[in-house]
């Protein structure tokens, strides 16, 4: 019998977030990047070579996001006070089309680094068209899981010549990245196919995602029901319903996540509801773009699975999964009174269920014996999460991503003592500040202006 591990995480406050939120003190013992106990109390039979010290603070499940676009992390606190189609008009589109290889990887690495270092290990990822690559080469070196896929768009409104593409090369590269990073890095990178959202694609591109998606095993990720203009416009053009657009398209299912779904008619629900389709809920970019709030309560009430993402740095600002549920747990109660949203319940969205809405679950998502090392440490020194409290209280309603000390994923650790351990994160700011420059000065040159 082997007895020795390669990584003990020592002292803490355990959360394994099964379906019964219990906690106890212990262990985690981690060998070949798999959870090989979970130690209750103290004392067990294997021993580790390393260690790192888990006392004073919470362990957990590494946190999913659903919803995420690092690639727009060059542009936050650029797209200020503006709604959602303008948002796009005015800034992201023309950002996305100035960026270049270069600035594509260097936002990565911003919005990756954050992710991390704020205790996201794993996310769904929406990209822009171009330079893909960047984004799954970044996401092997600093050792996020993430799945991801380029975006596609062949249609729309005020979209810059550079965004636009021609749907057939479109699909072909599409399939070419998922050939290349689907199961790459041993399972942690996946595909996951990303047509903009209804208004920004035809029907046929969104057809041929779909055929692609279901042909090769990846899930679909798009934006639906965001805003009312979008909304109006979608059945303007199409006579339907958003959902009902997508439903009838194929994009509907348990391989699709959507995010948003803050504007819903009761038949979309219950077609979401029947579908098992999931909705990712954006509290922060929802709230920042005034795009109204998700009646997420009504959705689970309906049986909508429903899991939490930050979205994009330009709409919110912050890739912090604490702020998404600290907004989750606090917003409905407008709507449904204070005991609407449990702590552990949104502590869920942001762990076992996001992992089950990317076909994880077998792999993450809680804390189990031959698990995938994907961990977190949370300090409870932070002013914020003292004195004391059920520890999913304090989590949900009191902890920010600088509260993090240890991340780990298939057991290697990432963040150490609240750094990134994976990369030089001195040379990531440099590289950031350079690429914002330029991408600049390229959308500049192609008109934009800063108001
Ligand atoms: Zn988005």
């Amino acid at each position: 019998v082997n007895k020795s591990c390669d990584l003990h995480i020592r002292g803490g406050i355990l959360m394994p977030m099964r379906q019964n939120d219990e906690w106890f003190r212990g262990d985690l013992l981690i060998r070949d990047g798999r959870i090989a106990e979970v130690v209750r109390g103290g004392g067990s039979e294997l021993s580790a070579n390393h260690s790192l010290d888990a006392s004073g603070a919470l362990v957990l499940p590494g946190f999913v996001q659903c919803h995420v676009h690092v690639v727009q992390s060059l542009l936050r606190h650029q797209a200020e006070g503006v709604a959602l189609l303008e948002w796009l008009r005015d800034f992201t589109w023309p950002y996305e089309a100035a960026l270049d290889g270069d600035g594509v990887e260097a936002a990565a690495e911003l919005g990756i680094a954050e992710l991390l270092c704020g205790g996201t290990t794993t996310a769904m990822d929406f990209g822009s068209c171009s330079h893909h690559d960047r984004v799954f080469e970044v996401a092997e070196r600093l050792g996020i899981r993430l799945t991801s896929g380029k975006c596609h768009m062949d249609t729309g409104e005020g979209v810059p010549a550079g965004l636009i593409e021609e749907s057939e090369r479109s699909l072909a590269e599409a399939e070419a990245l998922g050939t290349r990073w689907h199961g790459a890095a041993n399972g942690r990178l996946r595909y996951a196919v990303a047509p903009r959202f209804a208004l920004s694609c035809t029907r046929q591109l969104l057809e041929g995602c779909v055929r692609m998606a279901r042909s090769n095993g990846w899930l679909l990720q798009t934006h639906a029901n965001e805003n009312r203009a979008e909304v109006e416009a979608v059945r303007r053009i199409t006579g339907l319903s958003n959902i009902g657009f997508l439903h009838e398209l194929g994009l509907t299912g348990d391989d699709v996540v959507l995010a948003h779904g803050v504007h819903l008619e009761a038949v979309e629900l219950e077609l979401l509801a029947r579908t098992g389709t999931r909705i990712c809920h954006c509290p922060g970019t929802n709230l920042k773009l005034g795009s109204g709030i998700a009646d997420i309560p009504a959705l689970q009430q309906a049986g909508v699975p429903v899991v939490l993402g930050a979205d994009g740095a330009p709409c919110n600002n912050q890739l912090s999964v604490f702020h998404e549920m600290r907004l989750a747990a606090t917003l409905h109660s407008l709507r449904h009174g204070p005991r609407c949203m449990e702590p552990a319940s949104v502590l869920a969205m942001a762990t076992r269920e996001g992992a089950r809405a990317l076909h994880l679950d077998g792999e993450i998502g809680t804390l189990e014996d031959g698990k995938r090392a994907d961990v977190v440490v949370i300090d409870l020194g932070g002013w914020s999460l003292l004195p004391d409290g059920e520890p999913a209280n304090r989590i949900v309603y009191g902890a920010n991503a600088q509260d993090v000390r240890h991340v780990l994923v298939d057991g290697k650790p990432l963040v150490v003592d609240g750094r990134l351990a994976s990369g030089d994160e001195r040379a990531i700011k440099k590289r950031v500040a350079a690429a914002w420059h330029d991408t600049r000065a390229r959308m500049e040159e192609s008109g934009w202006r800063t108001r």
